[in-house]
């Protein structure tokens, strides 16, 4: 808090400013040393036992989305350690950190903190030691990457020309951290926002993602189908829900097949479908539930008015009643993760100074959705992904597999990766917001 009333003052004594203070001095040369002197700088030893006894520890106690207390508490002992400042709490558990000038421009680097609510399959020496909840999509490494790349960051701390805002985000699988922290306001005043997941389709040293649509909007729906149960020899006395849920099933299969454009990709699948116990019992009611994906705003709301249409008027032809709820479990709709083409190409700048171009590859939009997507509909955003697979370990599991593992040799390009893309943002853009435009926080 007291940070933060500093950080504000901060932002009265310059209201005064005429221009943004972001200057480049540096040649071309100097700036594309940046991202190979960081990660040189993350491969030592040092740091890359700080990451991963950060990882193991989180690893071993998994916390699920908006209880990431302890989860919280490693990285805000670990950012006392580095002497960075920092705002908790941010949505329950969300720790915003800061590092430079506290000055403009502002650019954030975010990490998700949340694991899955599953049983690990994989014996290690880290190991869960929670029953029924694992990391499994590897968000351990990505809050170990960022503390990495706190601690490059705040090293280099006098270099910054601006301010690099760190942010460890709660719940990000389905509960919508990131809705939260946007909501919460705090990062109203960011220029640019960057976020990366770990991949194990990508070689290690090696970087994915592309302009525009990059993942799925995505949503859930739950459904209820009433009818009326009775035996099983007199249909006629008994409004059957399973036939009608079927026929649902089939209708709304006809949403993408039939009614989307085929160039425009799109998912509807039940994955539930709940109801009857008995062979001679035709029961009251039927649940089915699922997902449906779009690359647009706009097909996405299409396709969820049409899920709600179909499943309500094909249960009336069969006589039946239904409900439809589109946030069951408390899930809620991510919006389509979409690159800002600038801040993509800057990444790919970054990353091919890093590590090559031939190493920065282009990727095929993902029918999987991410709540990063929260942050880049309110502000440019550019999320990627960076690549683990190394063949001569064996193949690596799927995230959200029981046996899923994270190859730790990715931890130091994460760390390099983040400080880079924020460090050179700072020397090469300017920020977009004039001082005496900014929304200054409540504490004032
Ligand atoms: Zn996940
Ligand atoms: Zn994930």
């Amino acid at each position: 808090m007291g940070f933060w009333k500093t950080f504000t003052s901060f932002l009265i004594l310059n209201l005064f400013w005429s221009k943004p203070i972001s200057s480049n001095s540096l040649s071309s040369a100097e700036l594309s040393e940046i991202p190979t002197s960081f990660l040189n700088y993350a491969k030592q030893p040092e740091l890359v036992n700080l990451m991963i006894d950060a990882r193991r520890r989180i690893h071993e106690n998994p916390e699920l989305g908006f209880e990431e207390f302890e989860t919280s508490k490693l990285i805000r002992n670990e950012l006392d350690k580095m002497g960075i400042a920092y705002k908790h709490p941010i949505a329950v558990t969300g720790v915003v950190g800061m590092i430079g000038t506290g000055k403009p421009p502002f650019v954030a680097i975010r990490a998700d903190m949340d694991a899955l609510a599953m049983q690990e399959s994989v014996e290690w020496d880290h190991k869960s030691k929670v029953p029924g909840k694992m990391h499994a999509c590897g968000h351990d490494a990505h809050v170990a990457m960022l503390l990495g790349a706190a601690k490059i960051l705040q090293d280099h701390r006098h270099e910054l020309k601006g301010t690099v805002v760190l942010v460890f985000q709660p719940a990000e699988e389905g509960a919508g951290g990131a809705k939260k922290i946007v909501e919460d306001g705090i990062l109203d005043d960011i220029d640019a926002i960057f976020g990366l997941h770990v991949s194990i389709h990508l070689p290690i040293g090696s970087v994915g993602s592309r302009p525009g649509a990059l993942l799925a909007g995505s949503g859930f729906f739950e459904a209820v189908i009433s009818g009326k149960g009775g035996h099983a020899a007199t249909p006629q006395h008994t409004i059957d829900p399973i036939v009608a849920a079927s026929n649902v099933i089939v209708s709304l299969q006809h949403l993408v097949s039939r009614e989307a454009d085929p160039l425009d990709s799109r998912v509807v699948t039940v994955a539930k479908f709940q109801g009857g116990g008995a062979f001679n019992v035709i029961s009251d009611s039927v649940t089915i539930g699922g997902t449906f994906r779009a690359f647009s705003t706009e097909s996405f709301k299409q396709l969820k008015k049409r899920i709600e249409e179909v499943i309500k008027a094909q249960a009336a032809v069969q006589r039946c009643n239904a409900t439809v709820d589109f946030s069951p479990d408390n899930k809620i709709d991510f919006p389509v993760t979409a690159n800002n083409k600038v801040l993509h190409k800057h990444f790919e700048n970054v990353a091919g100074d890093m590590l090559r171009t031939d190493n920065v590859k282009d990727m095929q939009p993902l029918m999987g959705s991410e709540d990063f997507s929260f942050y880049s509909e309110v502000m440019p955003g550019c999320f990627f992904f960076v690549g683990m697979q190394n063949e001569t370990h064996g193949k690596l599991a799927s995230g959200h597999s029981p046996y899923y593992t994270v190859n730790e040799d990715v931890l130091p390009y994460g760390a390099a990766l983040h400080a880079s893309v924020a460090t050179r943002y700072l020397l090469e853009f300017k920020s977009k917001f004039r001082i005496s435009d900014r929304k200054l926080h409540d504490e004032l």
